[in-house]
């Protein structure tokens, strides 16, 4: 068996309020055999405080968890396996940081789930138009922590996310920061208007749920690319939809419920 990390997790290096009990808690479950998806699991971006090594077997096993949910897209999950989720939570939730919930990140917000980021990422690279090449440029609405633009940056080579609440986008480029990821550009504006600067582009993923995709969207959206958002259905509920440009026009399909935040208009 591979070695392990040792422990306890330096976590708190970064997280003053993180209590190592439950992280080494959370350590219990990696003395199970090791699934192919932790074998696999890839090394994390280099971390200037040294945190990464110390979280990447927990880390792990929420990879191979999203494997067993069934995203079977190996890029996504090592792409999942390397952005460390706990550096964009609140200190004080640090602990929760890799199970399988979104979280409270202020202003009334939240941070998605793991397995629905991983989940969108996923749909977004299935796009017919992109015949299996690395994603352009990818507009993200609701950078909120700046914790999917993250996982963006690996699968994509532009990422643009745009913020409406100057609290959260203050707090994403300090947690986006340390992290020097040079192709992630965040923006405090409307995401309903989209960012045309960075259009066209061939991915556009919506963090926040409307009664419609905006047309700004559609407008700025690449030939061959797709948008994968939340909506709201005639009942009220949200789902995911996923709208594809082609010469022929629009392909819309709806998949399953989710739950985010409203995609609200003007900033605030
Ligand atoms: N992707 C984020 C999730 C943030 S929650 C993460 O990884 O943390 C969704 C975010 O969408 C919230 O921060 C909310 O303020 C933002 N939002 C809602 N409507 C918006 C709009 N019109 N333009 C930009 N952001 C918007």
């Amino acid at each position: 068996m591979k070695q392990r990390p040792s422990f306890p997790a330096r976590l708190d290096s970064v997280a003053p309020a993180a209590k190592p009990q439950t992280l080494l808690g959370a350590t219990r479950v990696l003395t199970k055999p090791q699934t192919a998806a932790a074998r696999h699991a890839p090394t994390p971006l280099a971390s200037p405080t040294g945190v990464g090594l110390d979280s990447s077997a927990i880390r792990a096993r929420m990879v191979q968890k999203l494997a067993e949910q069934g995203v079977d897209d190996a890029v996504v999950l090592d792409a999942m396996g390397r952005i460390e989720r706990h550096r964009f939570v609140d200190s004080a939730l640090v602990n929760q940081a890799y199970e399988d919930t979104s979280l409270p990140i202020g202003l009334g917000q939240t941070i998605s789930k793991p397995n629905v980021v991983a989940r969108m990422i996923a749909l977004l690279r299935e796009a017919p138009g992109l015949q299996g090449q690395p994603m352009g440029r990818v507009l993200e609405i609701g950078t909120g922590c700046g914790y999917q633009a993250a996982v963006l940056s690996l699968v994509a080579r532009e990422v643009y996310s745009i913020e409406r609440l100057r609290g959260l986008h203050d707090k994403a480029r300090e947690n986006l920061r340390p992290m020097r990821l040079p192709n992630v550009h965040v923006i405090f504006g409307d995401g309903m208007l989209g960012y045309p600067q960075g259009a066209p582009y061939s991915a556009i993923i919506a963090a926040a749920g409307g009664e419609a995709v905006p047309q700004a969207w559609i407008d700025q959206l690449a030939v061959g690319g797709r948008i994968v958002a939340p909506m709201q259905t005639v009942t009220g509920q949200q789902a995911l939809v996923v709208i594809d440009k082609t010469s022929q026009g629009l392909q819309q399909s709806l998949l399953e419920a989710v739950h985010f935040v409203p995609l609200k208009s003007g900033i605030a």
